[in-house]
């Protein structure tokens, strides 16, 4: 056993929110030690980059197979799927060196690559060095499990980075589970050539607004992708040299369905085995690590970040929790990691993006306004002819926003005001405000807003109330 390092903070995992935290905390000339088991990177690297980027150049073909009805083209497009692969690794590639251990080295972060474990409530293990910190990070993410059926320890399964590992675009490829990811994969591939079935245990989508996400299961259904919803899987056996037997229970009754390529797209599930929080005094459940408002877990010493806390993980909300560690650790701040809400995303087409309160969420606390605006009303939207989808602002009764949801093109860019706006409180009259460029997809945000003073403009006495609110 060597001797023990007394680092300021040690973080544990090097994702997102743990590289976050080690390059914040060293910017500040903290002493860091940041144990990772594998690269640095963690899932944003290793699924997501890889994930998205096969669907933006999927989305390059859909563009091309859809053209004809604005004059162009109308041809299906030619796919050299090694090339498509290859372009995605050389980007992803790239990425990795932002995050490379010389660049950590070079910031003063010690990286030591082993698995981490808490050998008492003041020590970690990474390898053999014992680790005493004055504070700990756990930043041990997520990850995607295989269901628990027979048979399924025998097949062949991918995860998202796999997928850009495969030879041969699949043939038929099943996509196992809902979430956000998995369904981008499933449209990307399906645009790339391949057959693509959905076996989704519940409604697809289930964090987003119903009826957003019903837009994107309609989407989906439309290019030819077979989405089950409510079907089970049972059981999976080999088929051939490579391919996949999967038995699958519906409403209509029991399915067998042959793949050539299974990807596992469930709910990920937090990285806390290897941990040994028992010993550290570290309460956790199946659903993650507990922490209070301000991070910390059970053992005052120990904060928890991003994918190992209970909900649902983004690389957003890793790296806000990171933000506000940083704040507890260095400047001894209160933090509270309810007032800034962050945003989820889900990167198919059309694209969904919500923050704050859904509709279902918003009707279960009472009084609320549900503002909308379709695409179909938007001039940008009828000029690009992405005329599908809507805004919705959830408002109290006073104008103040609790929550937004965009489904259609660019929502994930546009949820970046939402986000501000229920941070901060803000009004419709804030929104109403202010200038938008013109003619772009973020005004049908703004139009939904305005649309709370329709009800005045009726109305004599709340036309004066409509003034005042505008100032
Ligand atoms: C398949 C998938 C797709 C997703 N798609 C999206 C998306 O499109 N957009 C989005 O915003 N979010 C997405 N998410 C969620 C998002 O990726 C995660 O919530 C976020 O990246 C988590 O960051 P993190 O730093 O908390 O953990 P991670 O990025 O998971 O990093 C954890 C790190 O800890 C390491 N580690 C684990 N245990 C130990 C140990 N005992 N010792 C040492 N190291 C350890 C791991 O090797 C890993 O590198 C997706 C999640 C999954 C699983």
């Amino acid at each position: 056993m060597s001797e023990p390092l007394r680092p300021d903070i040690c973080v544990i995992g090097a994702g997102d929110g743990g590289l976050s935290v080690a390059i914040g905390a060293s910017a500040f000339g903290t002493s860091v030690v940041l144990v990772e088991r594998d690269r640095p990177g963690g899932n944003r690297l290793g699924s997501v980059m890889p994930a998205i980027g096969l669907s933006a150049i999927a989305a390059r073909a859909e563009a091309f197979r859809t053209a004809s009805p604005f004059g162009i083209g109308g041809a299906e497009p030619e796919i050299d799927f090694k090339r498509v692969k290859n372009h995605v690794l050389e980007v992803v590639d790239q990425l990795k060196r932002n995050d490379a251990e010389e660049r950590l080295a070079a910031l003063g972060i010690r990286f030591i690559r082993a698995s981490g474990q808490f050998a008492d409530r003041q020590t970690l293990l990474a390898g053999d060095v014992p680790i005493m910190a004055r504070r700990f990070v756990i930043a041990t993410g997520a990850s995607v499990p295989a269901p628990p059926v027979a048979g399924i320890e025998t097949v062949p399964r991918l995860n998202y980075g796999d997928m850009l590992g495969i030879g041969q675009r699949p043939r038929h490829l099943v996509v196992l589970g809902f979430e956000p990811t998995g369904l981008a994969l499933a449209q990307a591939f399906r645009r790339l050539g391949s057959g693509v079935t959905v076996i989704a245990a519940g409604r697809i989508l289930d964090a987003f607004d119903a009826e957003a996400a019903a837009a994107v299961s309609r989407a989906l259904r439309r290019e030819g992708i077979d989405l089950r919803e409510g079907a089970r899987l049972t059981a999976a056996a080999r088929r051939g040299a490579h391919g996949v037997r999967l038995t699958v229970e519906e409403a209509a009754g029991t399915a067998t369905i042959d793949a050539s390529h299974l990807l596992l797209a469930e709910a990920p599930r937090p990285e806390t085995e290897a941990l040994m929080l028992h010993k550290a005094g570290i309460a956790h459940g199946p659903d993650g690590i507990g922490v209070n408002r301000g991070l910390r877990t059970s053992n005052r010493h120990v904060f928890a970040i991003g994918g190992v806390v209970p909900g649902h993980g983004s690389i957003q909300r890793s790296e806000l929790h990171a933000a506000l560690v940083l704040r507890a650790i260095l400047f001894r701040q209160p933090v509270d990691i309810g007032r800034s809400p962050a945003p989820l995303a889900a990167f198919t087409d059309p694209e969904i993006a919500q923050v704050g309160l859904d509709e279902a969420a918003a009707r279960r606390r009472g009084a609320i306004r549900v503002l909308r605006w379709p695409y179909s009303e938007s001039d940008r939207a009828r000029l690009d002819g992405r005329t599908d989808g809507f805004a919705k602002v959830i408002t109290d009764r006073r104008g103040v926003i609790l929550g937004a949801t965009i489904v259609g093109a660019a929502a994930s860019e546009q949820i970046a005001l939402w986000s501000l706006a229920v941070a901060r409180r803000m009004t419709v009259a804030d929104v109403a405000d202010a200038a938008f460029a013109s003619p772009t997809f973020s005004e049908i945000g703004k139009r939904a807003a305005i649309a709370y003073f329709g009800r005045f403009a009726r109305q004599p006495r709340g036309f004066l109330g409509l003034l005042r609110l505008l100032g």
